[in-house]
């Protein structure tokens, strides 16, 4: 049996299934990593400079012009199939969640419903004085232009300058992401990882915990990623293809007992 035919024999069997999201399954939006060399008007920046609490309290109109345009690069990106691929699972019946390290919103947009973000989220700031979180729509926050400087908002309750609410280099995971993450890794049948990189800590880890829950793990990747288990399929191609593959051989299958 292929890995395609046993993943498709793990997924009929499942009741509740986790995706694991990285970085891979929005690049095919378009939606470049901005870990490596930045192009543009940014060039001269390093994102490790831009991406730190002291690069912000240095300079916080160029952090916030800076994600803001990120945010604006997002809203012009549109969620591809991958993404939809937890939602049209959780139609046959399937108990279906995202547990993503993407800081954009095209699992939202893609009508995902239960979805932890671990790195937190472009489009909801929140105050760097006070840590609470603010709403600003795009519209309010005024269309930025590639590479220029912009005075963060202010908090409505103490003042201090709205941040966007992303992890940055050495900042700790959004409290009671990791705690969610956990619960829904350990008790989930299948976990799909799905374009992720396996680097970033303590994200990287969360295969080897679905493992070790004894849960089925299907990585979807350009690249095998593998850790060696019994339990582990590797599927390599770009998310949209394997990911629609896979949805199609088991779409007309109810969960189990919901037949
Ligand atoms: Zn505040």
């Amino acid at each position: 049996m292929s890995d395609m035919q046993k993943a498709t024999a793990a997924l009929r069997l499942a009741n509740k299934v986790v995706f694991f999201t990285g970085a891979g399954i929005s690049a095919e939006s378009g939606i470049p990593t901005f870990r490596d060399k930045l192009t543009g008007l940014w060039k001269k920046y390093n994102p490790e400079r831009l991406e730190t609490a002291s690069a912000f309290r240095e300079n916080p109109s160029l952090v916030w012009g800076w994600y803001l345009w990120r945010r604006h690069q997002v809203s012009q990106s549109q969620p591809n199939s991958a993404h939809f691929s937890a939602p049209r699972l959780a139609l046959t019946g399937r108990q279906v969640a995202v547990i993503t390290q993407n800081i954009d919103d095209l699992h939202e947009r893609a009508g995902c419903e239960e979805i932890v973000h671990l790195h937190g989220s472009l489009s909801q700031p929140k105050c760097f004085a006070c840590h609470r979180g603010a709403e600003l729509t795009l519209e309010e926050a005024q269309i930025p232009e590639e590479g220029a400087m912009i005075e963060p908002p202010r908090c409505k309750r103490c003042n201090g300058r709205l941040r966007p609410a992303v992890v940055w280099f050495r900042e700790n995971l959004p409290a009671g992401a990791w705690k969610e993450a956990m619960r829904l890794v350990k008790n989930c049948d299948v976990l799909i990882s799905v374009g992720t990189s396996g680097v970033v800590m303590p994200a990287a880890n969360i295969p080897e915990i679905a493992l070790a829950a004894g849960a089925t793990v299907i990585h979807v990747n350009l690249i095998d990623v593998s850790l060696g288990g019994t339990k582990e399929l590797m599927l390599i191609g770009k998310a949209t293809v394997v990911l629609s593959e896979l949805l199609n051989s088991i779409q007309h299958l109810a969960a189990p007992g919901k037949a």
